[in-house]
């Protein structure tokens, strides 16, 4: 959330600017909001499990955020963390078969399908390089995410407000598209910062999510 919170800090900008070619310019001040407001959480309290951090930080961005991005990531985040349930430590394969959980729930609430120039132009792509890995590969979802948001500028917005800019909205990358490949890349970030846990003969493999269970 820490990767996440800097990586939307940063390019705030950019999102904003890409917002204002298909949409209302407020995408990256939303984000930046609602991504402070969960750093400031829970550098309050830190909660006792990986799903009450996903969970409390849905919350937070479903209650700072405006626009459907809000209520969108609030869902990812908030089902991802339901399905990981009171785990104290969670696999990385746990951690991806939640975010899958969560993006499938992100889709039903949007009613977007793959190729509708959306966030999931990003998420679909990412989950799917995971499941490719075992579960395993973030640094894969990270490519597979950046490349869908690329993706996403010849497409005609089939959903949200760049949607009502009909064939207009082709020859621009989508900003949600955008802010979901870079949380994704945040968790990337995040992933090679984690030591793996060495096995008991001390075989834990170093980096790439190759080995290790945390
Ligand atoms: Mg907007």
């Amino acid at each position: 959330m820490t990767a996440a919170a800097d990586a939307v800090a940063r390019e705030a900008d950019r999102l904003t600017e890409l917002d204002s070619a298909i949409g209302d310019s407020d995408h990256g001040g939303n984000m930046r909001r609602g991504f402070e407001a969960v750093r400031e959480e829970l550098g309050e309290e830190v909660p006792a499990t990986p799903g009450a951090v996903l969970m409390t930080a849905g919350r937070k961005l479903v209650s700072t955020v405006g626009g459907a991005s809000g209520p969108l990531y609030g869902t990812l985040l908030r089902r991802a963390g339901k399905a990981l349930g009171s785990a104290e430590r969670v696999s990385r394969e746990e951690l991806a078969g939640a975010l899958r959980t969560g993006i499938d729930a992100v889709a039903q609430l949007g009613g977007a399908v793959a190729g509708d120039k959306t966030m999931l132009d990003a998420l679909f792509p990412a989950v799917e390089a995971l499941a490719d890995s075992g579960g395993k590969d973030f640094e894969a979802a990270r490519t597979a995410a950046e490349q869908g948001a690329e993706e996403t500028v010849p497409l005609q917005a089939r959903k949200g407000r760049a949607s009502y800019l009909g064939e207009r909205s082709i020859g621009h990358q989508d900003p949600g598209a955008t802010s979901a490949a870079l949380l994704v890349a945040a968790l990337a970030e995040a992933d090679t910062a984690v030591e793996p846990e060495g096995d008991a003969d001390g075989t834990g493999s170093a980096q790439g999510g190759s080995g290790g269970s945390e």
